[in-house]
C-alpha cells in the first residue's frame, strides 16, 4: 500500500535490519527499540493491524511465525522468555512486537510488583462510570 512505512520495507524501499523471512512474513529489529533485541514481525501482504478484524488463517500463520522467530530471539539472546504484543496502533499494517525479558531466572517468574487491593475496590472504579 502506498504511503505505508511497512510495505516499504517490505519492498526495500526502506531499509531494516531483517533476521528471518518466509514467504508470508518478515522479522526486523526496530530501529527505536524499548529493549535490546527488539523484533516486528510484519506480514508481506498489506493487512490492517486490528487482529480481531483478521481472517482466521491469516491470524494463525503470524502467530506461528512469530513463534519461530521468539524462538530464535530466546536462544541467540539467551533471555527465557519472549513477550509479545500485538497492540495494533502505530503503523496499520498488520504487525506484532516481541520483546526480549532479560532478568529472568526461570521460564516462569513473578518479576511484576502487585497493587493491594480487593474485589469491592476494583468493582468501584467500573460502577463509578
Ligand atoms: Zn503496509
Amino acid at each position: 500500500m502506498k504511503n505505508c512505512i511497512f510495505c516499504k520495507i517490505i519492498s526495500n524501499e526502506i531499509d531494516s535490519a531483517k533476521i528471518w523471512e518466509d514467504n508470508k512474513f518478515i522479522a526486523i529489529l526496530d530501529i527505536n527499540p524499548n529493549t535490546k533485541g527488539m523484533n516486528l514481525v510484519l506480514s508481506k501482504e498489506h493487512y490492517s493491524s486490528y487482529a480481531f478484524d483478521l481472517q482466521d488463517d491469516i491470524l494463525k500463520d503470524i502467530i506461528i511465525a512469530t513463534k519461530k522467530i521468539a524462538k530464535i530471539l530466546e536462544k541467540s539472546l539467551k533471555v527465557k522468555r519472549v513477550a509479545m504484543v500485538m497492540e495494533g496502533m502505530g503503523i496499520d499494517h498488520l504487525h506484532i512486537k516481541l520483546y526480549p525479558l532479560y532478568g529472568l531466572k526461570e521460564k516462569f517468574e513473578e518479576i511484576w510488583q502487585k497493587i493491594k487491593s480487593s474485589l469491592r475496590n476494583i468493582m468501584a472504579i467500573y460502577l463509578l462510570n
